[in-house]
């Protein structure tokens, strides 16, 4: 028996596990399929006070992690399978076991969205890649073509502008929602170029992608651009589908909650899931340290018992 479960790793995650395992209370962490959630995909985090020359997302996780771990939080690695919130103890089945907690942490962020596009997911790991952290250095001197108009679009861009010899970003709008200190370092790199109102269609080839079939939004025309790789940088779906009938929950999937509060009592949610708005490792960290001072109030009122 834990006193708190936390589900996920990311900055959330382990930001709560820290905070919970300082109080003194029973914390696992159940992590999911990669500590530092997205930031274990960030080539750089620029943003994140006290790194005044920038920390890379892996180490920026490592030292999270070793944070929570020096205060005597257990780590489990692999994938909340399942939960039973009917009834106290709260219980979570991770791979065939199942833990029992007093209050469980939600913190089991976002995974990539999918364009639904002819050749997508016969391509996927052959061409087509999420993170450009992850497989930019498999791009060297080739041609990329990134889909989205967001932050992680043009970060994305950015980082593969590193390795790749051309970089076009190809977005539904005529123009990007990203933010101007990005758009800025984007539109002044010379590999990298835009294609607004623009949409993919289609990602051909037959063992690798070797073209796109793009739509003109405006005049309809339709024409096929030769390209090594597809990155797909079109946000993010809420990791929820196993609470499912246990939180209550919005028709995207997000955790309903009021702040960290979801409605289940000792139960709380944290990071991207609680947070459409700003999702900074900052914020995640600010809402996954009031998540774990909400459970250590909820155990020390001897709710959890
Ligand atoms: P996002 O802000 O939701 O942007 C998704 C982009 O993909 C939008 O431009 C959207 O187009 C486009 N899109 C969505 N579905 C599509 C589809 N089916 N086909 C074509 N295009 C599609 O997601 P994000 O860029 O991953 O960012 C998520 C959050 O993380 C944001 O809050 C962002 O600020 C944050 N973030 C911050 C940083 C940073 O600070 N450096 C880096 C990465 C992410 P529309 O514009 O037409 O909707």
């Amino acid at each position: 028996m834990y006193d708190v479960i936390v589900l996920g790793a990311g900055p959330a995650g382990l930001t709560a596990a820290l905070y919970a395992a300082r109080a003194k209370l029973g914390t696992l962490v159940v992590t999911g399929s990669m500590v530092g959630g997205q930031i274990a995909f960030t080539y750089q985090v620029d943003n994140y006070p006290g790194f005044p020359d920038g920390i890379t997302g892996p180490e920026l996780s490592d030292r999270f992690k070793a944070h929570a771990v020096r205060f005597g939080a257990e780590f489990l690695d692999g994938d909340s399978t399942g939960v039973d919130f009917s009834s106290k103890p709260y219980r979570v089945s991770v791979g065939g076991k199942v833990f029992e907690g007093r209050s469980v942490i939600v913190a089991t962020g976002m995974t990539h969205r999918r364009l639904d596009v002819p050749g997508e997911d016969r391509l996927m790991g052959r061409g087509v890649f999420v993170c450009a952290t992850c497989d930019a250095v498999l791009y060297e001197d080739k041609k990329v073509i990134v889909v989205g108009g967001g932050d992680s679009a043009i970060q994305e861009a950015i980082d593969l502008a590193r390795f790749a010899s051309e970089v076009t970003i190809v977005h539904r709008r005529g123009e990007a929602r990203a933010c101007r200190c990005l758009l800025d370092i984007a539109e002044s790199d010379p590999k990298i170029r835009f294609l607004y109102n623009t949409e993919v269609t289609e990602i051909l080839g037959d063992k690798r992608v070797k073209q796109v079939s793009l739509r003109d939004l405006k005049t309809g025309a339709i024409r096929l651009v030769d390209t090594d790789g597809v990155l797909l940088a079109i946000g993010w779906d809420p990791n929820t589908s196993i609470f499912r009938g246990q939180l209550d929950m919005d028709g995207d999937g997000y955790i309903k909650a009021e702040g960290v509060k979801t409605s289940k009592p000792g139960i709380y949610v944290a990071g991207d899931l609680m947070d459409k708005r700003y999702r900074q490792v900052v914020t995640s960290c600010g809402n996954g340290c009031a998540a774990a001072l909400e459970a250590i109030c909820w155990i020390e009122g001897h709710h959890g018992e």
